[in-house]
């Protein structure tokens, strides 16, 4: 069976696509290696997954090359049984500066693909969607009836990813899922984000730097629970056409996230305190009932677990991350 990962080069695409190698399916990366973050990390993904092929997995093929470009979509995802779409312009804060380019890449690269799944039938299309598709809560935890009015215009894009996903599916038949992910974090995690900051300037006895008073909340989704939902989706059609939350149902205040990991590695630094970016999400939070009924998601590590095994991994790879992280 022939996997698409587009973004798999990426975290949680490279996530993807190393457990699909693992286990024996034929995966093809589709990824541009966009230079948001430091390349090196998106090359030691495609390393591990190289090396996961070698180990006696699956086969690996990977493409650099652009979901904007409609043909070379159109020739891979021909060649694919299913698509795993994980590639996006990421980052809340960087939309504000330049939402064309969001636009661009998160909605008519999306469409690409759509298109091209449409046309050629694919087993599911399953694609990453997002918590910024909420924008300000009415209510918390968010379940899939919140409205959806996001704050900035990568979630603005998310949504309107996802709303053509779920409208290909009822309207085409294309078996299409969304999934909403809510702060995902673990091992080669995008070094612009609060977890690897955090432990990266602590290790190196640098105070946590927190924008806002620290008491937003986050539900921080561990890797691996993502991993899970996303591999339930090859064999399980119970989601078709919908859109779900992917979360860890246990939120924490940045500043408690930032104490817990001072605490652990640093505990004499005072954390810092900046401003508030105003396309920051105040608090998420996910319910995941819907995810749990349709597809049996149960997610399986507290932040706090989550955290530990980060931190054990951060210092087994301390020696090519850490510099990465902290030039990006
Ligand atoms: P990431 O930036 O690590 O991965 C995205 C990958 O897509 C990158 O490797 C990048 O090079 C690639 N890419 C970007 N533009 C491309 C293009 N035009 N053509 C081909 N490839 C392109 O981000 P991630 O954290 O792994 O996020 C994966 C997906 O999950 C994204 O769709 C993102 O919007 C979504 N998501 C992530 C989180 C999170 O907390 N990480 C939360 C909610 C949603």
């Amino acid at each position: 069976m022939t996997v698409l990962v587009t973004g798999g080069a990426g975290f949680i695409g490279g996530h993807l696509a190393e457990r699909f190698v693992a286990d024996g399916h034929d995966v093809i990366v589709l990824d541009n290696l966009d230079p948001f973050y430091h390349l090196d990390i998106k090359r030691h993904t495609i390393d591990v997954h190289r090396e996961t092929a070698a180990d006696g997995g699956g086969s690996y093929e990977f493409v650099e090359g652009d979901v904007r470009d409609a043909d070379l979509v159109d020739d891979l995802v021909g060649r694919a049984d299913y698509i795993y779409h994980q590639a996006a312009q990421a980052g809340v804060r960087p939309s504000v500066e330049d939402p064309r380019k969001y636009d661009e890449v998160n909605v008519d690269g999306t469409l690409n693909l759509l298109d091209a799944a449409r046309d050629t039938g694919v087993e599911r299309f399953v694609m990453a969607s997002s918590s910024s598709v909420y924008g300000k809560p009415r209510y918390l935890p968010y379940d899939e009836e919140h409205p959806t009015t996001p704050v900035s215009p990568y979630g603005a894009s998310k949504l309107a990813a996802e709303r053509y996903a779920c409208a290909y599916s009822e309207v085409y038949d294309l078996p299409a899922v969304a999934l909403r992910y809510f702060t995902v974090y673990g091992p080669r995690m995008r070094p612009n984000m609060a977890i690897s900051n955090f432990v990266s300037r602590c290790m190196n006895d640098e105070p946590p730097v927190i924008y806002g008073d620290g008491t937003q909340t986050r539900d921080f989704t561990f890797i691996d629970d993502v991993v899970e939902a996303n591999v339930e989706l090859l064999t399980n059609d119970a989601a078709d056409g919908e859109a779900m939350n992917v979360g860890s149902t246990d939120n924490i205040e940045i500043k408690t996230l930032a104490e817990e990991i001072r605490d652990q590695l640093a505990p004499d630094l005072e954390l810092v305190y900046e401003e508030r970016h105003d396309a920051d999400a105040e608090h998420t939070h996910a319910g995941t009932d819907k995810a749990e009924e349709l597809i049996g998601y149960e997610p399986t590590h507290t932040i706090r677990e989550g955290v530990s095994e980060f931190i054990d991994w951060y210092r087994d790879n301390r020696e090519w991350y850490e510099p990465l992280v902290r030039e990006s």
